[in-house]
């Protein structure tokens, strides 16, 4: 239970009421990238959570239990006033779960990584009877798929077909698994599906670090397509996340980029990716606000999309 003083307010727009006890004093973010107790590896509570490049510095220990990573995700998510997580995970009753023990501030959506599991016929029922508002985290580069691998396009037609928002792992880094091949996470294999589905909403997770030049091309090319900035907050070097970052907005990038915090299971890390924005000081004030909530509004249609 909060044991603060708990005060509802209404989050704008967006038509959802939000409640939190600093909910008033801090601007609305919107978390783009969350896991629902979900690490793409096993791990024993308490562990460190990841760092590159090797050797560097863990940070963190990771929640025990389902309960505590939606506890701690929660509160962190009131003291911070994000005010919606999209939110996937591999264990789709508990992404569904968590939306709805609390309603209004997730948009939930099925983690996809090996094709066929699940298959898009039937996550096609959960989009029906609107269980699921998004697709993904489509990271079947863990697994060695390239985002233009034949398997996987079912998933981003059926996108298209219910006009979701779809996420995709398509970067140079990623977790520590056997499949993962840096090669199949260029931005540039994307280029096939966008043209396929030129209407379709698609971001990238971690902007595609540090696929820098592939990125940019795809975003200017691509105007439906955006970056999440996310696990590389608090992952990589805070000079590589800066420069990164940088660069995009010095390439014209910044009504593009979105805030997300890719906790997994490491709630705690919600503040610090936080951190990794505001002490950007290179970003001014509105790119700041376009980066946790405004471009993300945009993205997802929401009622002050600005
Ligand atoms: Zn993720």
């Amino acid at each position: 239970m909060r044991t603060l003083c708990v005060v509802a307010i209404f989050a704008g727009g967006v038509g959802l009421p939000v409640v939190g006890a600093v909910a008033q004093e801090r601007p609305r973010i919107i978390d783009m990238h969350m896991h629902a107790h979900h690490a793409p590896f096993e791990l024993p509570g308490g562990a460190p959570g990841p760092c590159r490049p090797s050797p560097c510095q863990p940070q963190g220990g990771a929640t025990a239990t389902a309960a505590e990573s939606f506890e701690k995700t929660l509160e962190a998510m009131d003291r911070y006033n994000i005010v919606k997580g999209f939110l996937s995970g591999a264990d789709l009753d508990l992404v569904q779960r968590w939306d709805s023990q609390a309603p209004g501030r997730f948009i939930a959506s099925p983690w996809v990584m090996e094709a066929g599991k699940p298959a898009a016929e039937v996550l096609r029922r959960d989009y029906v009877a609107g269980r699921f508002r998004g697709m993904g985290e489509i990271a079947g580069q863990l697994v060695a798929l390239a985002p233009n691998d034949p398997a996987l396009a079912p998933y981003f037609a059926l996108a298209a077909e219910f006009d979701v928002p779809v996420s995709i792992h398509t970067a140079g880094i990623g977790p520590h698994v056997p499949g993962f091949r840096s090669a199949a996470g260029s931005p540039l294999l994307l280029e096939e599906v966008l043209v396929r589905h030129p209407d379709l909403r698609v971001f990238v997770e971690n902007a595609g670090y540090p696929y820098l030049d592939d990125m940019t091309a795809m975003m200017y090319q691509y105007p439906n397509l955006y970056g999440d900035l996310s696990t590389i907050t608090w992952v990589i070097p805070r000079t590589a996340f800066h420069a990164y970052l940088k660069a995009l907005i010095d390439a014209g990038l910044g009504k593009r980029l979105m805030f997300g915090s890719d906790q997994m299971r490491w709630p705690e890390m919600i503040g610090k990716a936080i951190e990794a924005i505001e002490s950007a000081d290179f970003l001014t004030a509105e790119q700041k606000r376009d980066i946790f909530y405004n471009n993300a509004a945009r993205f997802l249609r929401l009622d002050d999309a600005r």
